[in-house]
């Protein structure tokens, strides 16, 4: 596939990540204009609630995009996701008869603020990354044993808290908790001192499914309607004090952000790839009929407060050993209903080279092997001050899709009373 060209001039470039192929969804704020629902085209945003209100797109009878949030979109269903990719492209491509009634409703991404894109229903957080399992389990229980027995069969996950999932941009507060240290007799209550970042993808849920009802991996993919970059930010040391026999609470509750534009499963189409070849053969209820994962190159930027940016990972989201529609199949396949709004975190995306490591727990060896960011200082986890950044971009024949920077500063802890 090649570049679709629109008559928004921005959005023709190669470099652009926002070209009429993509069309990601979001929610925007101005100086006059309330929250809404609106799609990135080239370095604007089309204000969807008034170009509603003026007639020219119309999914239903009653107003969807005047809300701070896409569930009511999502509600809809497949069909009338694609009615509305195909409405908007006609209205933004190059010759449009509509170009003079669209481009009053565009507004400048310079002069908006994102807001989160939609309301989060529940979050589960998987761990279906190998590399990454591979080293966690290699550090903690050696090389041996690095992967426990039922992962290659298993996408294994945890609930996790949707009240704690925020847009990029969101200061996030070093958490406190219980740890640890090694050799003492008790805990210790104070802030954590080994936060990380996780670079993972978070597909999101559009359609429901019934209590008891299992889908299929085919009927899961049907079910996604997007993805974003997703940071489970996760606090090592209270993990580990915490984590047995139930796994981690605490220690992955306090944050999680996510980039502010949906990219749609339609945009991202062209970039199909599939799983790594199986190294035990799957259940049948968790295989996929084709290809479900797809090619987005992902890196992670982190600077200091008076450093410029060091990319200290780069991956890519084929690297991952189950897609998530086998994820979501197999979260159905108790019974359990999902609901439009569901995230599921893909579980941390790390290649199989030490560049492509993406958490600084792996990346420092546990904290053995500090890395150097520009300007020399050193890291093994995250600073008061420092920034993390994820990217990600699906790279096409004179185009690609990008899907904006998933981006937050840690600041000190709360003092706790
Ligand atoms: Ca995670």
């Amino acid at each position: 596939m090649t570049l679709m060209k629109s008559w928004v001039e921005s959005a023709n470039s190669a470099d652009c990540p926002f070209p009429l192929n993509n069309l990601p969804y979001g929610v925007f704020v101005t100086n006059s204009l309330e929250a809404r629902c609106g799609v990135a085209i080239g370095d604007m945003i089309l204000d969807l609630s008034t170009a509603e209100e003026e007639g020219l797109v119309q999914l239903a009878e009653d107003p969807v995009f005047d809300v701070p949030y896409w569930n009511d979109v999502m509600e809809l269903g497949p069909e009338a996701w694609a009615m509305l990719r195909a409405r908007l492209i006609e209205l933004l491509e190059d010759g449009a008869p509509e170009q003079a009634a669209v481009a009053p409703y565009l507004v400048a991404m310079t002069d908006a603020r994102m807001e989160m894109p939609f309301v989060v229903a529940e979050f589960t957080d998987f761990y279906s990354g190998k590399h990454h399992a591979v080293n966690i389990g290699t550090m903690f229980r050696g090389a041996q044993d690095a992967l426990p027995s039922n992962w290659l069969h298993v996408p294994i996950g945890y609930n996790g808290r949707a009240s704690t999932v925020v847009v990029s941009g969101t200061d996030i507060a070093r958490p406190n908790g219980q740890t640890l240290t090694t050799g003492a007799d008790a805990p210790a209550f104070g802030p954590s001192a080994r936060l990380d970042f996780e670079l993972e993808m978070g597909a999101i849920v559009g359609c429901a499914s019934e209590l008891g009802q299992p889908v299929t991996v085919a009927q899961a993919d049907e079910m996604i309607f997007g993805y974003v970059l997703l940071n489970d930010w996760s606090a090592r040391d209270i993990q580990a004090w915490e984590y047995q026999p139930l796994g981690p609470f605490q220690a992955k509750a306090f944050a999680t952000s996510i980039s502010p534009w949906i990219v749609t499963r339609a945009a991202l189409e062209p970039f199909r790839t599939a799983t790594p070849e199986r190294e035990k053969e799957l259940l049948p209820y968790l295989h996929e009929p084709k290809p479900m994962l797809y090619d987005i190159e992902l890196s992670v930027l982190m600077r200091t407060k008076d450093a410029t940016d060091t990319t200290i990972c780069h991956t890519n989201y084929s690297e991952m050993y189950f897609s998530a529609p086998q994820q979501l199949a197999h979260h159905t396949s108790s019974g359990c209903a999902m609901t439009p709004g569901d995230l599921l975190g893909s579980g941390t995306i790390s290649g199989p080279k030490k560049d492509q490591r993406g958490s600084l727990i792996e990346l420092s060896w546990d904290g053995k092997e500090p890395i150097t960011l520009e300007g020399g200082a050193t890291r093994s986890f995250v600073e008061d001050g420092d920034t993390l950044t994820l990217l990600g971009v699906a790279k096409g024949d004179g185009f690609q899709i990008g899907f904006g920077a998933c981006t937050a500063t840690i600041q000190p802890a709360v003092k706790f009373p």
